[in-house]
């Protein structure tokens, strides 16, 4: 299986290199050269285990790796990090499932990718007999962030620096990133939104100059955003392993079609979904929740993607993406994988800010829906939800379980469906305890901590014991137009 660049299908890499790279030479975005089919039946898959399912998707994918490599590396990602052997447990509340996907490290759905990508870096560097040293440069919305920091954080061979909007995270997302641990961990904040955050590491990403002077220090960029086909990959995992397990409790027949929503941002977990139900899992519908920077709502209603829009900070900071870097992947596959096509769409977006897919690429987003929900209906849904089912979930999965709740009302579909479930209500603890009673917003942030605990009967996650005293390590902010200068001074250039 090799991956070619979104943006030019000449380019042919394999599996190893494409991790290693994270974004191809042109700016383009690695893709299989075709989706492959699972080759076990659910109920084979439906007695397995998280890791052996995580293996017989990545088998799939990653065919330059060995059985022994990736084995070794998802028994490495896959294991006590986590604070359940499910990994990614299924909770019924209402009519929906709340596929789990907070239980590893940093407690949202990033560490289900950022927790194995760099053992499947390390193990690509030494296929490809990489001899520098391999420079993670990452922007976050805030969740990224703190996962692939704790994921590479004194892992040899590499170092890690992190960008994140200084007034765009949670509290408690910032303190996670700021007192990170590692001689070879980077932290800065910019004085700009994510997007700029993204903009300005994808341009160091393909500036040669640079890659220049880096070579000659004895150091190459990756990416451990979203954009790395090693996160994409092991996302896939989870809607496989999320679907047997309900064959396996009888909540589905096996081939029966489930739904699935997806709080989106970067549309890199959704894509994941995507690729799933072209591997041959029976999805029904993809159900794509957005925020108020409702870009992805509005181009699945009119075919065009225009972020010529005001950037506005909510209370699930993760999403708020007005660029979102994942559809790129799924433009040049309704664009019949024409990486031309795709490449002066892009372009469009680069010097106009907007683009416009043709009739016949929009008829093939019908297995899509795309809704919004605003911050009333989130908190809303939040509140209804721990009223009804004593379940409390984070902001983010509140705007996926409103857009659900409007997606049933409009079109009476009745199909089980998954909803993902990307961060644990405590990384947001001061917009999920308001949203159940404004009275808690006078308190501290550990004291909601703590009131949390007691209303949701859910001990506190150890990610969030570990910095109620932690010393903050890193306290660098730049300007947007810095950030270069910023990597060449942490690298000693
Ligand atoms: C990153 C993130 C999202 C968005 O996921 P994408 O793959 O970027 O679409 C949603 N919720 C949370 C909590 C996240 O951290």
């Amino acid at each position: 299986m090799l991956y070619v660049s979104t943006r030019n299908d000449q380019e042919k890499v394999t599996a190893s290199q494409a991790i290693l790279k994270g974004l191809a030479e042109d700016g383009g975005l690695f893709v299989p050269e075709e989706i492959p089919s699972l080759d076990v039946p659910v109920e084979k898959l439906a007695d397995m285990t998280y890791q052996e399912t995580a293996y017989e998707v990545m088998k799939l994918f990653f065919t330059d790796f060995t059985e022994e490599e990736l084995k070794q590396c998802i028994a490495r990602a896959y294991d006590g990090k986590f604070d359940t052997e499910e990994i990614a447990p299924l909770k019924k509340a209402g009519d929906a499932y709340f596929l789990e996907l907070f239980h590893g490290a940093t407690i949202a759905f990033k560490d289900m990718a950022l927790s194995i990508l760099p053992h499947l870096m390390i193990a690509a560097a030494r296929k490809n007999q990489v001899k520098n040293d391999i420079v993670i440069l990452t922007a976050t919305s805030g969740d990224t962030g703190k996962a692939a920091l704790a994921g590479f954080a004194d892992v040899k061979g590499t170092k890690i620096i992190v960008f994140y909007p200084k007034d765009g995270v949670s509290p408690i997302q910032q303190k996670q990133m700021v007192t990170q641990q590692g001689e070879n961990t980077f932290v800065v904040g910019i004085h700009g939104n994510f997007d700029q955050a993204q903009t300005g590491v994808k341009q160091m990403f393909s500036d040669k100059e640079l890659e220049k002077a880096m070579e000659e220090t004895g150091y190459q960029f990756s990416s451990a955003n979203s954009i790395n086909i090693g996160r994409l990959v092991p996302q896939i995992v989870y809607y496989v392993y999320a679907y047997a397990k309900m064959v396996q409790s009888g909540a589905i027949q096996t081939g029966e079609l489930i739904n699935v929503t997806v709080p989106t941002g970067n549309f890199g977990n959704i894509l994941a979904a995507f690729y799933a139900k072209n591997m041959g899992l029976p999805i029904g519908k993809l159900i794509c929740a957005s925020n108020e920077n409702k870009v992805l709502y509005d181009f699945f209603a009119t075919g065009a993607y225009d972020r010529n829009r005001e950037f506005v900070l909510t209370s699930s900071p993760s999403m708020d993406i007005l660029i979102s870097s994942n559809l790129e992947r799924l433009i040049y596959w309704i664009a019949g994988n024409d990486a031309e096509k795709n490449r002066s769409l892009m372009k469009s977006l680069q010097e106009e800010s907007r683009y416009e897919i043709s009739a016949e690429m929009r008829s093939q987003l019908s297995e899509f829906y795309g809704n919004y929900a605003g911050e009333n209906e989130t908190s809303s849904m939040i509140r209804e939800t721990y009223q009804e089912f004593g379940y409390i979930m984070d902001t983010h999965t509140a705007v996926a379980a409103a857009v659900y709740k409007k997606y049933r009302e409009e079109t009476k579909d009745a199909a089980k469906t998954v909803i993902v479930s990307t961060a644990s209500p405590y990384k947001f603890t001061r917009s999920v305890m308001t949203a159940i009673d404004e009275k808690y917003d006078s308190k501290a942030d550990f004291e909601l901590v703590d009131e949390l605990a007691a209303l949701s009967g859910v001990n506190v996650p150890k990610a969030i014991e570990d910095i109620r005293t932690a010393p903050v390590r890193h306290t660098r902010v730049c300007e947007v137009n810095e950030m270069q200068a910023v990597v060449k001074e942490f690298l000693h250039m």
